[in-house]
């Protein structure tokens, strides 16, 4: 559905992977968004007007009232703090950002400038999602195990900021499980033990194993090669259901589920922001993110193998 009668003036900041896998396809393929300019260092897109200060932006293009940051956790904050002092509505990618705390400030200021914050969580958009909570809701849940299994080197290619403080280590991609395993389960779980795995010359976890109440658990590991495996695997008193490939896929009762037309995660996301701009309102779930300070809280450190790109 199209909430804006004309597309949108949007910003993307930070033209790195992301943006040029999923933003910049996503956005010249909506009804409601305008790529009016990009701000980045050194990135680009071709034939949009590039800016690479964000406050010379802010200052020059007062007429684009939307900015979408695709940057690394750690320098989040700072731009989305000076965009909602400057009364733009804002998109965060996830996590969207390095602490809670960051992210109570980034609320608070976004009420108050009466701004628009989107804390985007694009596993939640995958296609077999929304099936699988409304599944749910018919059903007692009796456990949950989570595989989320990828290569570091295919997905952050070179990327040294995801072991930098701040940058989460493999909780960034376990980071999008549990923005699923929070939006379908229909009781809460909560952590009650980690293992975290620390290369010896990294500052964040490259594997980890979680534990949470309700017989719920996770492993998640960034150093498999060959196939990648996105499960998460649900026991239910009238069976069990799973979804795979990150969400794509929905299994109930070992049976492929045929699922609706979709649009694909990264639209669906731009067009949710459309749809919160249009209505004036805010959308920052930070449950995924608690979870994930949980462990650092109570993980116990394992240092495993130094790890070079
Ligand atoms: P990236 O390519 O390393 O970074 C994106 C761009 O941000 C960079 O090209 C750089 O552009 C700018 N940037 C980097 N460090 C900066 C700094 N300190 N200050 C200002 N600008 C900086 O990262 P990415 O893979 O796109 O990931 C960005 C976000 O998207 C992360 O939160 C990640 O979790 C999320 N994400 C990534 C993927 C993936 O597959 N990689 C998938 C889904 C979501 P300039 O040098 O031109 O300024």
């Amino acid at each position: 559905m199209s909430y804006a009668k004309e597309p949108r003036k949007i910003a993307l900041v930070g033209i790195g992977k992301i943006a040029r896998d999923q933003h910049v396809p996503a956005l010249a393929a909506s009804p409601d968004w305008d790529l009016a300019a990009t701000v980045s260092r050194k990135g680009g897109v071709e034939g949009i007007e590039a800016h690479e200060d964000f406050d010379a932006f802010l200052e020059a293009r007062p007429d684009i009232e939307v900015v979408s940051l695709c940057l690394p956790p750690q320098p989040r904050f700072d731009y989305a703090k000076k965009a909602l002092l400057a009364r733009r509505h804002v998109m965060l990618e996830k996590p969207p950002g390095q602490t809670l705390a960051e992210m109570h400030e980034l609320e608070r200021l976004a009420a108050k400038q009466g701004v628009t914050l989107y804390a985007s969580w694009h596993s939640r958009m995958a296609a077999g999602v929304a099936a699988a909570r409304s599944r749910l809701v018919e059903r007692v849940v009796q456990g949950v195990c989570i595989t989320w299994k990828e290569d570091v080197r295919k997905w952050h290619p070179g990327q040294d900021w995801v072991f930098a403080p701040g940058g989460m280590g493999v909780m960034d991609p376990g980071i999008n499980a549990l923005s699923i395993l929070t939006e379908i389960l229909p009781e809460p779980v909560h952590l009650v033990a980690a293992d975290l795995e620390f290369p010896e010359n990294r500052d964040t976890p490259i594997a980890a194993r979680l534990e949470f109440s309700g017989h719920v658990s996770a492993v998640f590991d960034w150093r498999q090669e060959g196939p990648q495996t996105w499960d998460i695997e649900i026991e239910t008193n009238k069976g069990p259901l799973a979804l795979r490939e990150g969400g794509a896929r929905l299994e109930v009762d070992g049976a492929e589920q045929e699922l609706l037309d979709h649009p694909g995660e990264y639209p669906s996301l731009y067009a949710r922001m459309a749809e919160l701009v249009g209505r004036g309102e805010s959308d920052v779930d930070l449950a995924p993110m608690i979870h994930v300070a949980d462990a650092m809280t109570l993980g116990r450190r394992v240092t495993v193998a130094p790890f070079e790109f």
